[in-house]
């Protein structure tokens, strides 16, 4: 089983940092395939937390190959803190490679997306404002600045000047004279060329030797299905494509070398930023998972919109991945509440009943869930190893979450410890080479 992808099957923060983490240690490559430092990963590893937002969650295993692929946007300025903060801690960073063909986020686009937010006002999406959304934009656009573009300084140079020459005039409604200086720009970005040279490779080329040698490799997504560009609750949506099929353009490889696909999935349901959100709870209980559930953003340190568990909105991400697996994350959250609701349908505003995920926005925006009710369990989870020690009431939760969106359940989070799961059925027969 050399090929698999993992991705958020929600909208985020579902946990895919400490999944991805668990199972690198039976991969042998790790590439991330999307996104930029939008995404935050959490890793507790013998009480030590570390925090990612670029580099793949799988850089704290010296023996494997960690690649950040040509679908991610980078900052060099933050992915050169990361580096730095992981050597300050003694992480070993030899294994990291870039993508020669990933783009950058330049200076101008952190500025547009801030302009941009602002001016949408109440309307906004509630962008991280990196500079993701305008970076893929212009790529897009073919005026993006590649990670290639910063070993040669003259080319960098052009391009820049070919790129930000709109983006000054697109500036200016908000901003008189723009900071944009084309000289220090070019000296800034040449610099972290400099240090970033020996990364840099043909990532997709590394996926490609260690698949066709049968080594496992596992596809990194960032964010969630929900927050998918195409196929998400569009605008309030990221600017990339979470699910487990941009891991074939975003790490260079194709269909038939994914054999398994992962969802995580959270035992309840959270959302960052503005959109439609049909199970949220704006009550005690939401408060309570919230709280519980440290329900606050790794990059943003913004407080997550926190309900129930969507199961329409589940088995639609189940859908679009074709997810072999699904990982349940704090379901510890969860103890003490009695009865335990679960998304089986939503109502809309005419009163029709609506099986599957809505497509059309209006809908969805107005939809109400329907619940199915489950009795609920108490105690803690957090020393639970194995399927036989958790409640009964929790076995049951997630038997009917399992058999509702017709995906074996095999990995349950009980604590944010990488030690506090439950291996349901046979661990995944991944082998590092
Ligand atoms: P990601 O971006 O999908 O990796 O998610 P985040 O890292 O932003 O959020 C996951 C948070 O939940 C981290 O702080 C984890 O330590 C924590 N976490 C992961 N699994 C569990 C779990 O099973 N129970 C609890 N209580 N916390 C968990």
């Amino acid at each position: 089983m050399p090929g698999l992808v993992i991705v958020g099957a929600q909208w985020g923060d579902e946990g895919k940092g400490k999944v991805t983490d668990l199972l690198a240690e039976r991969a042998d490559m790790i590439v991330r395939f999307q996104g930029g430092n939008n995404a935050g990963h959490t890793i507790i590893r013998d009480g030590e937390t570390f925090k990612f937002h670029l580099i793949p969650s799988g850089i704290l295993y010296p023996d494997k190959v960690c690649a950040i692929g040509n679908g991610v946007v980078i900052d060099p300025r933050v992915l050169w803190q990361e580096l730095d903060e992981l050597r300050r801690r003694r992480v070993d960073v030899s294994s990291l490679r870039i993508s020669a063909n990933a783009h950058l986020i330049m200076p101008y686009h952190v500025m547009l997306d801030t302009a941009g937010e602002a001016k949408l006002g109440k309307l906004s999406i509630g962008t991280t404002r990196r500079g993701i959304g305008p970076c893929y934009a212009d790529k897009a656009s073919r005026l993006g600045i590649r990670v290639q573009d910063l070993l040669d300084e003259k080319i960098l140079r052009k391009k820049i000047m070919a790129a930000m020459e709109p983006k000054r005039s697109a500036l200016r409604p908000y901003e008189k004279d723009p900071a944009l200086d084309l000289h220090a720009m070019t000296e800034e970005y040449s610099s972290y060329g400099h240090r970033l040279e020996p990364y840099i490779a043909d990532t997709a080329h590394l996926c490609w030797t260690e698949l066709d040698a049968g080594r496992t490799v596992i596809f990194e997504g960032a964010q969630g299905t929900l927050l998918d560009l195409d196929h998400g609750t569009y605008p309030f949506v990221t600017s990339s494509n979470p699910v487990a099929g941009a891991a074939c353009v975003g790490a260079g490889i194709g269909p038939s070398d994914i054999d398994e696909v992962w969802g995580v999935a959270k035992a309840y349901a959270t959302r960052v930023g503005a959109g439609p959100f049909p199970t949220e709870l704006e009550d005690e209980t939401g408060r309570l998972m919230l709280e519980r559930g440290h329900e606050f953003g790794t990059t943003t340190g913004r407080e997550r919109r926190t309900g129930w568990l969507d199961l329409v909105a589940l088995r639609y991400a189940v859908r679009l991945n074709t997810l072999t697996a699904l990982a349940i994350t704090k379901l510890d959250v969860l103890a003490g509440l009695d009865p335990l609701k679960v998304a089986v349908r939503y109502r809309s505003s005419e009163g029709a009943a609506l099986e599957e995920f809505p497509y059309h926005q209006s809908i969805l925006h107005s939809a109400e869930a329907e619940y199915k009710e489950l009795p609920g369990f108490s105690g803690e989870l957090g020393e639970c190893r194995d399927e036989s020690d958790l409640p009964p009431q929790a076995r049951d939760y997630l038997r009917f979450v399992s058999e509702f969106v017709g995906v074996p359940i095999r990995l349950v989070g009980v604590g944010p410890d990488r030690e506090q799961v439950v291996w349901m059925g046979e661990r995944p027969a991944l082998k590092a080479a």
